[in-house]
């Protein structure tokens, strides 16, 4: 089976002949991405040349590539190092096991197919929530032993990077990403040549290599277009994630799911079940019915075969999540596909179309999705109720708790998540075992036998380094922008590692409400130049198209300029994973304040959540099912008002909670301990924990959505 093992084992050689013997495992470590989440994975490479480590964006591939021969022999002669890298290799030995992994894989693939992955900063073909959740469910598939293998697409300039301009204008521009300094290997054919594989778009045929990148015992195949028999438009379709041409964006959904499914097919991998993680990838289904078809089966009976092997998770209610496309121009794109299943252009676009029949209908990836799978999952209780009101008339529902939609409510991974100094604590107070059972809630209670100033003591230090870190990058985004000297030095004195810290960071858009924050401005000054002040910390990307989101930026932005609280608020250039990471341990309140019901679930707040970091949130998506009145605060969800005063409520509810629970409560000290503060972080450990924890979401789509039967053939 060439599935690229031999191309992963041959790189790792490569590197292994240049290491000193004792630092060998350092090489096969470097192109797993299990070492992030492995206890002592990262501090291992970081040790080697901290700063080099960061000069290699945390990529252990480029950092043992450009490592000096003294800093190399330094390490390899120091017995400590030693034995901590035979620790962690055991541990990432005993975790992945290749050719045991493969050998799963044969007994019956879930194929799980994306559009993007956050697995590491250091590999940037992700933008936001959606790749997140992607990353971290491999991962936990791979730590829960679950037969899967992944498929995205190589985008070699991934998504956008941000700066912002002394006014706050957002700009955008794209860093090329080159494969030979990642963890990723072409994989070859028989003759030892990179495979290709040749898709169909429009009336021609585009050439794909596959990338391989390993995550735990989980592959995650990657295609890329720029290959050289191709076009330079062919080449250029896999260059950036969410391209804005809509030509290019539906070629790109074309090499995902059909060229994914023929990439599958050719390592050995045909899939038992595939998984299309958000619509972007439901092509593939129809490249399943094609091999029905040519194996002589008729359509109706070659797309049944298809829907019994395919299941769906649509991630969003927002109309830009849910693309339609012109008959026209889909038809453009399928080429010949509707005559090898035997039917007219239109059969093949009603399987996209809400009502099948209507001509005037663009068909879309989400229609398509839930037709043509076996079971159809929304992120979380609210958006299943969401996501069956929107799309029941596809099954003909009057009634649309009817419509075959649940909902699977997502999850984080704790190991990715959870700040080292809160391991550490809560190695030390949970039982024996707990990081394997994070989803149970037995495991959780005992962290109310943890010492109240043990668990501030942690929260404090993780606020104090987040502190540190937003000062040296906010010194470094203001020397970006050629900002005045004394401006660019006052970047140092920014902030307060005692301070009360709010975080808002997630994408710029519109129903994410970022202005609600400054929605009252007096208010929020107020709060910020408080006797017991807040800070805040924000960061976000607006899309490049989208204009509105630029200005809220820009609006945002131009805070720096008001008189006191230029030291309160920062705002974080190009959001990313390692901005994430460390908002995310630090602050002390996660603020979320989408427009409900527009939120499908939102995931940061539980990544801030495992961390003891408190939630203010909408109660919509998973904060909707996880607030129990002990555990955060919560903002009601009307959704009976208009958008005006839908804002100007939940405005006012917003700066109420602050003003008369989330200051006091914070500023209410015996023994320099905010018992009642603690008192929440517990309640929210002991409750959001093992039910937000990527152990339960991944069990329960084992047990849930994979386990559907099949519909009787003819239903
Ligand atoms: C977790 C995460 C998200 C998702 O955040 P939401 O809560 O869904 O807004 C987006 N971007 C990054 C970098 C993340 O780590």
């Amino acid at each position: 089976m060439r599935d690229g093992r031999d191309d992963l084992r041959w790189a790792v050689r490569q590197r292994e002949l240049r290491l000193p013997e004792p630092l060998v495992p350092l090489a096969r470590l470097a192109r797993n991405y299990r070492w992030s989440w492995t206890r002592g994975g990262p501090q291992l490479f970081a040790h080697l040349s901290p700063h080099g480590w960061e000069r290699a964006g945390e990529n252990p591939v480029r950092l043992l590539r450009d490592l000096s021969v003294a800093e190399l022999e330094t390490a390899a002669e120091d017995p400590g190092y030693v034995a901590e890298l035979q620790r962690v290799a055991a541990a990432f030995d005993e975790a992945v096991d290749l050719d045991e992994a493969a050998a799963a894989l044969q007994e019956g693939t879930i194929a799980f197919l994306c559009a993007e992955y956050a697995v590491h900063s250091s590999l940037p073909i992700y933008s936001g929530g959606l790749g997140a959740l992607a990353g971290d469910i491999l991962k936990e598939a791979s730590d829960l032993r679950v037969p899967m293998a992944a498929v995205g697409l190589f985008y070699d300039q991934g998504y956008f990077h941000q700066r912002l301009d002394p006014s706050g204008q957002q700009h955008e521009y794209w860093i090329p990403t080159h494969a030979e300094d990642l963890a990723a290997v072409l994989v070859t054919d028989e003759s030892g040549h990179p495979m290709e594989i040749g898709v169909p778009v429009e009336d021609r045929e585009v050439a794909v290599r596959v990338w391989r990148v390993d995550v735990g015992r989980v592959p995650l195949f990657l295609l890329d277009s720029d290959v050289a028999v191709n076009t330079p438009y062919d080449r250029w379709i896999t260059s950036r994630l969410y391209v804005s041409d809509r030509d290019l964006r539906l070629a790109q959904y074309t090499l995902l799911g059909v060229g994914g499914v023929r990439a599958l097919e050719a390592m050995g991998l045909g899939p038992a079940t595939i998984h299309l993680n958000e619509g972007h990838a439901a092509l593939a289904t129809l490249e399943l019915a094609r091999g029905e078809a040519a194996a002589g089966a008729p359509f109706a009976e070659a797309i049944e075969a298809a829907r019994r092997r395919t299941v769906f998770t649509t991630h969003t209610p927002v109309p830009a999540g849910n693309e339609t496309y012109p008959g026209e121009q889909m038809r453009a794109m399928l080429g010949s596909l509707p005559s090898e299943l035997g039917v007219e252009p239109e059969q093949v676009l009603d399987l996209g179309r809400v009502n099948p029949g209507d001509h005037d209908e663009w068909p879309g990836m989400t229609v398509l999705g839930l037709r043509t799978s076996r079971a159809a999952n929304g992120v979380s209780r609210e958006h299943g109720r969401v996501a069956r009101g929107m799309w029941h008339p596809v099954f003909g529902d009057a009634d649309p708790e009817a419509a075959p939609i649940g909902h699977v409510t997502n999850g984080v991974h704790h190991p990715t998540w959870i700040a080292p100094a809160m391991r550490r604590l809560l190695d030390e107070h949970l039982p024996e075992g707990w990081f394997e059972r994070a989803d149970d809630p037995a495991v959780w209670s005992a962290v109310d036998e943890i010492p109240d100033a043990a668990l501030w003591r942690v929260r404090e230090e993780l606020r104090a380094d987040l502190i540190e870190f937003v000062r040296e990058r906010s010194l470094r985004d203001r020397l970006g922008r050629s900002e005045p000297r004394d401006y660019v030095e006052a970047a140092a004195r920014a902030l307060d590692p005692g301070t009360l810290t709010l975080g808002f960071a997630r994408r710029v858009a519109t129903y994410k409400r970022l202005g609600l924050l400054m929605h009252d401005p007096e208010r929020a000054l107020a709060l910020l130049d408080g006797p017991n002040p807040v800070q805040l910390l924000i960061a976000g990307k607006a899309h490049p198209a989208d204009d509105a989101g630029k200005s809220l930026v820009r609006e945002l932005f131009a805070l720096k300029g008001a008189a006191n609280v230029a030291q309160r608020v920062v705002f974080l250039e190009d959001y990313d994973l390692g901005i994430a990471r460390r908002l995310v341990a630090g602050c002390d309140v996660w603020v979320n304040l989408p427009r409900p019901p527009m939120e499908a679930s939102g995931t940061s707040g539980m990544k801030s959540a495992f961390n003891g970091g408190l939630q203010l949130s909408v109660a919509d998506g998973w904060w909707a099912e996880a607030y129990d009145g002990t555990n955060g605060w919560s903002i009601p969800a009307r959704t009976d008002l208009d958008e005006e005063s839908q804002d100007q409520q939940d405005a006012e509810t917003f700066y109420r909670l602050l003003e008369q629970e989330v200051v006091p409560t914070f500023a209410a000290r015996e023994q320099d301990v905010p018992a009642d503060w603690v008192r929440l972080i517990k309640a929210s450990l002991r409750t959001v924990a093992p039910r937000f924890a990527a152990t339960r979401m991944v069990r329960e789509y084992q047990d849930t959505v994979y386990a559907t039967p099949p519909p009787p053939a003819g239903a």
